[in-house]
């Protein structure tokens, strides 16, 4: 199993959200508990519901890779990382099952009281680096486990400029500026749209207006 001590000064502030993204349970299990993959995650939750503690929480895991969310980088010094199993977009993405769901709930009903993790810190793979990932994806839907996104104060409502919605949404600087288009089709699975393309309708502004304000 691969992990690293968290330092001191780094407190665990968010849980990150992904797909295992493997042909199958068997190979994502190996892949979770090799000390060779350079990967690693706290918990992995099967199709079947049953929940793996592959990891303390308290210890630091390899899930989130090249991360950044709001002004913070390697997200792993501050999160713990769930994997629900799904072969995801390479292998034949399928709907996540009623059973993952309720696990998943009770996993993070557990480390939101345990960690103190407010329900806008729970974020997606695709949040953090949306430029390499998309999971958990388009078929994953936040309120099966009853989190609500951030909701901005009324004192941006004027906002109508995409760089601005991007950025209180909490891309990092550096992937707007150099990943916008990612970053687009990465709210477009938030948002559970069925086409993910980097395309800017006046729906896809309205929808995203209501996802940060409404
Ligand atoms: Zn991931």
């Amino acid at each position: 199993m691969n992990y690293s001590f968290r330092k001191k000064n780094k407190i665990v502030k968010y849980i990150i959200i992904h797909y295992t993204g493997m042909k199958n349970l068997k190979l994502a299990y190996q892949k979770l508990s090799d000390s060779n993959s350079k990967v690693s995650a706290h918990y992995l939750i099967t199709r079947k519901g049953v929940i793996y503690n592959l990891l303390c929480p308290k210890l630091k895991a390899w899930h989130a890779g090249k991360s950044s969310w709001k002004n913070y980088e390697n997200i792993n010094d501050l999160s713990i990382g769930i994997e629900l199993e799904n072969k995801g977009h390479e292998f034949g993405y399928s709907n996540f099952t009623n059973k993952q769901y309720n696990s998943l709930k009770n996993v993070i009903l557990f480390l939101k009281s345990n960690f103190y993790i407010k329900d806008k810190n729970v974020l997606y793979h695709s949040d953090i680096a949306p430029n390499r990932k998309k999971d958990p994806g388009e078929k994953f839907f936040l309120n099966r486990i009853g989190v609500r996104r951030e909701k901005h104060n009324n004192k941006h409502k004027e906002i109508q400029d995409i760089n601005k919605m991007l950025s209180l949404y909490g891309f990092n600087k550096m992937y707007i500026k150099n990943y916008k288009k990612y970053c687009i089709k990465s709210v477009k699975r938030t948002l559970n749209y069925k086409r993910i393309s980097a395309s800017i309708s006046k729906k896809f502004i309205n929808d995203f207006y209501n996802l940060l304000f409404n």
